[in-house]
């Protein structure tokens, strides 16, 4: 296998395993807790990394980043990752998110049963420990509750370059904080009326050092905890306590989250001297989050376009969600091999859309099923077909369906393995493409004109002799004559050059099919920057529906199947339409860049 390109993650990780920083590492929190024995004893020479998304929305393409970030390193480290719902907001989060992230983590070809343990968890799970916690920072003096309202703190905050003003609450004594805590607690004070906030540093340059708040009053009924809690942490503070349960090693996440980590570190270093966590606890890093061209990664625009249906749900073909791209054709390895080539940096930068299709084309081109269609179909008659072939007949031909892999059959790399082959008939009439005939043929050009020869792809050579028109002049048949004995395979197939091979269907076993031509769908390549209303640039032709004839392996198609149109991209049989009766395919990737154009 190749040697991986290294990153700063990968150094961080070998420096970390060569120091054994975590080997000594023990657990010394109250046995009680869920996440040490969901977790057992967990070997302390592995890594840990985890993907903890918030179950609010379906995962997209910059979650598929960070999924192959984490547990790609687990497994190129004989390490551990944990797939954790981030689930401590009460109102937002929803079953149907869960399954549908637990679908595409394992679609994407990770698991959370690795390592011999199954390492999947919920932080609503800890909110027992997270109580305590609290309660024993209070107790250290290290947090108080505030009764400020939510405009005087965020007045008394301050700002850039200038300090904040402690509360008038910030000297209660550890005792009377405990007993308002223990209030909030109970459900004796009203929803917003009172926060507890950590005690740190109000003139701190970093704000998110200036007493965070890491519990508010909150009535809502939880997915998992129900009505127990009617006070929940903020995501700051739940976050570092998740990751030391779970006793994560190596902590990764988006480089929005750098200003937090000092709050990070200042938790786990009190919670750590208290005795209640292992040491050393987790560290975090942040990477450059994805940012594609031609799309929008955020969870809240994506559920926009969904619910003003500018698309026809989460799984349309044209978004970047893991569903989505999924049923445009996108497979487990092309988005692998994505994450792997645009690598884990530091810094923010785009990312062309080519390089994510490039790695889809790069996945299919050896995998998927050649096979010809006819999207803008226009009837060739072989006028002395029945003169020289026989009344009606059909002459069976036959391709192979990956010419690669006969390639190498012949090569006899593939000995044994025979290359599927695919059948369709030739008789009088077929189906080509419109583009495939000009009655006066521009320079050039190599196709049907009249007096010239080409071929049939698999099947004859054929001479075009015109074509006949309705009366406005539209070209309803494009007319051409049989070369006998010049069929593909046989003996007699080159006695006449031709400079062309165009694809074509048969009309007696060529199949209807809806075929879903996609585009891109923004037209600027960055949807939402500087605050643009992303809405204006949606593409209004990012969906063509056209009615294709294809043949007869093509409408033979399972749904998911995927396939070279030759001549025309990749396409997959639509996961959700597409039927034997009623075939449909969606246009995955052309056969070129044509992002350039
Ligand atoms: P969104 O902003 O789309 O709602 P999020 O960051 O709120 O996404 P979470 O479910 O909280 O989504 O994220 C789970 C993990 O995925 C986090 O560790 C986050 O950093 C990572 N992630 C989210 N978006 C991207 C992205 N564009 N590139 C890389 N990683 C990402
Ligand atoms: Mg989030
Ligand atoms: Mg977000």
């Amino acid at each position: 296998e190749a040697v991986k390109p290294s990153n700063f993650l990968r150094q961080i990780i070998e420096a970390d395993l060569d120091k054994g920083t975590y080997a000594s590492r023990r657990w010394a929190g109250s046995p009680g807790d869920a996440a040490h024995h969901a977790a057992g004893e967990p070997d302390p020479a592995k890594i840990r990394t985890r993907f903890p998304p918030e179950p609010n929305g379906y995962l997209h393409i910059g979650h598929a980043k960070s999924i192959c970030i984490n547990f790609g390193l687990a497994r190129d480290y004989g390490g551990v990752c944990h797939l954790r719902f981030d689930d401590t907001n009460p109102e937002k989060e929803d079953t149907e998110y869960v399954n549908s992230i637990k679908d595409a983590v394992q679609w994407l070809g990770f698991g959370w049963n690795n390592g011999g343990e199954s390492n999947l968890y919920q932080a609503s799970d800890y909110f027992g420990f997270m109580y305590r916690a609290a309660e024993y920072l209070i107790e250290a003096g290290h947090a108080y509750v505030d009764e400020q309202t939510a405009e005087q703190m965020r007045i008394n905050r301050g700002d850039f370059g200038k300090p904040g003003v402690d509360s008038p609450f910030r000297s209660r004594t550890p005792a009377e904080n405990l007993r308002i805590f223990r209030e909030m607690r109970d459900g004796k004070h009203e929803d917003g009326s009172m926060v507890l906030r950590a005690k740190i540093d109000m003139a701190s340059p970093n704000i998110n050092m200036r007493d965070p708040a890491i519990y508010r009053i909150r009535r809502a009924t939880h997915h998992n905890t129900g009505d127990t809690w009617c006070i929940y942490p903020m995501y700051t503070y739940a976050h570092p306590i998740e990751d030391a349960l779970e006793q994560i090693t190596h902590s990764l996440c988006t480089l929005e989250f750098e200003d937090q980590r000092p709050f990070y570190d200042w938790l786990l270093e009190r919670l750590t001297e208290g005795g209640l966590l292992a040491s050393p606890p987790p560290r975090q890093y942040e990477f450059a989050r994805l940012n594609l061209t031609y799309v929008i990664t955020s969870k809240r625009k994506l559920a926009q376009l969904v619910y003003d249906h500018k698309v026809s749900g989460w799984d349309d073909p044209r978004m970047p969600t893991i569903v989505g791209l999924r049923r445009r054709g996108y497979t487990p390895a092309a988005l692998q091999m994505f994450a792997e080539r645009i690598g884990v940096t530091k810094s923010d930068s785009w990312i062309d859309y080519s390089t994510l299709e490039g790695c889809l084309r790069e996945d299919l081109e050896l995998k998927a099923h050649r096979g010809m269609a006819v999207i803008n179909p226009v009837k060739l008659v072989l006028t002395n077909w029945d003169e020289v072939m026989g009344a009606g007949h059909l002459e069976p031909c036959s391709l192979p369906a990956l010419p690669h892999q006969n390639h190498e059959a012949t090569q006899g790399v593939a000995e044994g393995t025979e290359s599927p082959t695919r059948h369709f008939t030739i008789g009088k009439e077929v189906w080509i493409e419109r583009e495939d005939f000009e009655e006066v043929p521009p320079k050039g050009y190599k196709r049907l004109y009249p007096g010239n020869k080409v071929r049939l792809k698999g099947g004859y050579v054929i001479e075009c002799t015109g074509c006949t028109k309705d009366a406005a002049g539209n070209i309803t048949e494009v007319l051409a004559t049989v070369v006998p004995d010049t069929k593909s395979g046989t003996p007699g197939a080159d006695s006449v050059k031709v400079k062309a091979a165009i694809t074509w269907v048969g009309v007696t076993d060529g199949v209807n099919a809806e075929v879903r031509m996609y585009d891109r769908l923004f037209l600027d390549a960055q949807p939402d920057a500087g605050g643009k209303d992303f809405i204006e640039s949606l593409n209004p032709n990012s969906l063509k529906v056209v009615t294709a004839i294809v043949e007869p392996s093509l409408a033979n198609a399972k749904p998911d199947d995927k396939f070279q149109f030759e001549r025309h991209g990749y396409f997959v049989a639509d996961r959700v339409d597409h039927t034997a009766g009623k075939p449909v395919f969606n246009l995955a990737v052309g056969l070129k860049d044509s992002w350039g154009k």
